[in-house]
């Protein structure tokens, strides 16, 4: 028998201690001592900005329909925010990529995860967490160009124009940023802190 609040709520939290606390706004981060971030962009401006770029995507959309690609994996905050405010119908894939430095080359993108299914004749919107050298959005535009799609256009989190390499753009971009590194809402610094609230900067 679950005991019922006074408020009327049917179920009571297993573990009330437990409650999500927000991010820090700033400070060490736990477990890596000597790095420091700082918060670059904070949450409510981020959903604020999201949700402009929901509405845009609804207008340029309106009366189709969407496959929307998040590449892996430091898009999933980014498009799991973004899609609550999308109204077109739409489906979700994914997409994985890796991208290296080899010994002679400058820098080389390789497919982790490939679409679950076809995307010809669909309006495919890619969604990219940052848009850097550009390398890894020039290597899957071409590649979903070859699926034959009807459209294919991205939408960008974060910009950082400064780094680029090869001449590409987000038709869509959250935020266009200095060369910085950035973690959190997604992001990560060796694989940990993505679950921040916050963009935030490491501080050298
Ligand atoms: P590209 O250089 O190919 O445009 O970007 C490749 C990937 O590098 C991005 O999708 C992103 O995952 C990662 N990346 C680029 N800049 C940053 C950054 O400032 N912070 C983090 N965490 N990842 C970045």
């Amino acid at each position: 028998r679950f005991p019922r609040r006074r408020s009327g709520r049917l179920f009571r939290r297993a573990h009330p201690h437990r409650s999500a606390q927000p991010a820090p706004a700033h400070g060490r981060l736990a477990g890596m001592s000597g790095l420091r971030f700082e918060v670059l962009i904070p949450h409510g401006q981020i959903q604020q900005r999201v949700a402009e770029l929901g509405r845009q995507i609804n207008a340029d959309y309106a009366g189709r329909s969407l496959v929307m690609v998040g590449v892996l994996k430091g898009s999933f905050m980014f498009l799991a925010d973004l899609i609550r405010h999308i109204d077109v119908p739409l489906r979700i894939e994914f997409i994985g990529t890796r991208s290296y430095e080899g010994t002679t080359t400058s820098g080389q993108v390789q497919l982790t995860k490939d679409l679950d299914r076809p995307i010809v004749d669909e309006d495919v919107l890619l969604v990219e967490d940052i848009i850097d050298t550009g390398l890894t959005l020039n290597y899957l535009s071409h590649l979903l160009e070859q699926r034959q799609p009807r459209s294919l256009k991205t939408v960008a989190f974060l910009d950082k124009p400064s780094r680029r390499r090869i001449d590409v753009h987000g038709d869509y971009v959250g935020f266009t940023i200095e060369d910085r590194f950035v973690i959190g809402y997604g992001l990560d610094f060796e694989q940990r802190y993505r679950n921040l609230r916050d963009l935030c900067v490491l501080v050298p």
